[in-house]
């Protein structure tokens, strides 16, 4: 079996009927990681005990237990989730030395199933950014071109899966942190409908628009990951109670009569000539197999990214004043004795990265008094039009198609002096979590360059079975994920 491009469930398959061990493929996925990841800088820690997880998914086997239906699957995490015992940065300074005492229910339940956390991977400083240029441990490389970014902000998990380092990776997607590196890398993507995935033990950025999900290299692959880590969660207040789809028992690819909405306004946007034949490849495709396509207006999502960037920054700026270097992180050596507040602008001054800061600023900027109703309030209002806006259009269609991004992955150093050009990045995919609605990045075709180019599909709430169904379509009618392989592999 070749290992390295198996499926995760595939994977699975072999390790339970005994063609494999457990232990056997993490050490095939480890050794990509020691001779790979030094040209892509993907992961910030390795997990040292991985060995040991995989020996004890073969000891159930051997004692005739139930491994899980993620047995032996080596997946990345990124490294916002909480792993107990295994360092997890954020990839800040300010979190650098912190060895969580739990693991984030996500993680959590990925272990109870099976599959083996094989290490913790790099990102955009807390989740802010595009690029993955924001990381404390040193930009990630996009493993089709090592001169582009793998995107962001979860790179390190789409640049470690793309490169075969893993079999699937977790990401999180404030405003499109799944689905623009996934389109980047090759990947499926998906960001959950928002309370679907528990957010416990995931370090906060926007806890309003905050979701984990899965990147896989195959639809079946993403469904199963999801159902994984779906449902309620005790310690969430905001996971949902409500009963997860078995979506990889019920995959299917037939779209006949199925409405696919074409926002107008979405198409109107400047888009790059390759992002824009692969778009319309990906809709005559689905046309081909019996789908009709509607037209639909959204005019307000033009207002996504300054309502994203008010509500993100404003919930960040809250999240992250926990990171004083007395409650949590970093604690400068050099404040001047018994001043408390020296301490703290000293230690978040030397903790946090220019980017955070940033964030940070413009945050905390939005809430205070005398501006709160002109921005914070405001942004609140329009992110609930935003969202009626798309309950309207779900009236006549039954799944959203657009672009994932203007343009696919573009080169390191091009876009990261200029932090309103990266904003700009996230038009297509903000939206999205401001309403709350699933959204999916699905491999649809390249470059000229040979870069992978993504489509975006976007669900009701709580309809990840429609996106699944189009995503498999869309897989099967055009094979683009399988069809070439990055540079580096
Ligand atoms: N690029 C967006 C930002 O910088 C989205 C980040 C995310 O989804 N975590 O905020």
């Amino acid at each position: 079996m070749d290992l390295t491009f198996a499926t995760s469930s595939e994977i699975a398959a072999a390790v339970k009927n005994g063609k494999v061990t457990a232990l056997e493929v993490t050490r095939h996925f480890m050794s990509r990681v020691q001779t790979l990841d030094k040209q892509i800088n993907a992961f910030v820690t390795v997990n040292e005990k991985a060995e040991e997880a995989a020996k004890a998914v073969d000891a159930k086997i051997a004692a005739g237990k139930d491994p899980g239906a993620l047995a032996g699957v080596p997946v990345a995490v990124k490294d916002l989730l909480c792993t107990k015992g295994l360092r997890t940065t954020a990839s800040s300074k300010i979190l650098g030395n912190f060895i969580p005492p739990y693991s984030s229910t996500v993680v959590s339940r990925l272990e109870a199933a099976g599959a083996i956390t094989i290490g913790k991977t790099s990102l955009d400083e807390f989740g802010m950014g595009s690029s993955n240029e924001n990381a404390a441990s040193g930009i990630v490389r996009n493993p089709w071109n090592p001169e582009y970014v793998p995107g962001g902000s979860s790179g390190g998990s789409a640049a470690a899966l793309s490169a075969r380092m893993a079999s699937a990776a977790i990401g999180t997607d404030t405003g499109g942190s799944i689905r623009q590196p996934a389109s980047f890398c090759g990947l499926f993507g998906i960001k959950p409908t928002y309370g679907r995935v528990s957010r416990f033990g995931i370090i906060a950025f926007a806890s309003s628009l905050d979701q984990a999900g899965p990147m896989a290299h195959s639809t079946a692959d993403c469904a199963l990951m999801l159902e994984t880590i779906s449902g309620a969660c005790s310690h969430d207040s905001t996971s949902a109670s409500l009963e997860v789809p078995k979506w990889s028992q019920l995959l299917k690819d037939d779209v006949k009569g199925m409405r696919i909405g074409l926002p107008r306004e979405y198409f109107a946007e400047k888009l790059d000539p390759d992002v824009d034949r692969v778009t319309k490849e990906a809709i005559e495709a689905l046309k081909a197999r019996g789908a009709t396509t509607v037209e639909i207006s959204l005019p307000l999502v033009k207002h996504a990214v300054p309502v994203y960037y008010l509500v993100a920054t404003a919930e960040a700026s809250a999240n992250l004043a926990r990171y004083d270097g007395m409650r949590f992180g970093h604690r400068s050596s050099n404040a001047a004795h018994g001043d408390l507040d020296d301490l703290y602008s000293r230690s978040r001054g030397e903790g946090f990265g220019p980017e955070v800061k940033r964030r940070i600023m413009l945050g905390t900027y939005a809430l205070s008094s005398g501006y709160y109703d002109a921005y914070y309030a405001k942004a609140s209002q329009v992110r609930r039009l935003i969202r009626d806006e798309f309950l309207k259009a779900f009236e006549s269609c039954d799944v959203i198609l657009s672009p994932v991004c203007t343009s696919p992955a573009f080169k390191i150093g091009e876009r990261i002096n200029d932090p309103l050009e990266m904003y700009l990045n996230d038009i297509f995919t903000t939206s999205t979590n401001l309403a709350g609605l699933p959204g999916m990045s699905v491999p649809a075709g390249y470059s000229s360059k040979g870069l992978p180019i993504g489509v975006q599909l976007m669900g009701r709430h709580w309809d990840e079975a429609k996106m699944f169904n189009v995503s498999l379509a869309i897989e099967n009618a055009l094979g683009a994920a399988k069809a070439r392989r990055p540079h580096v592999i």
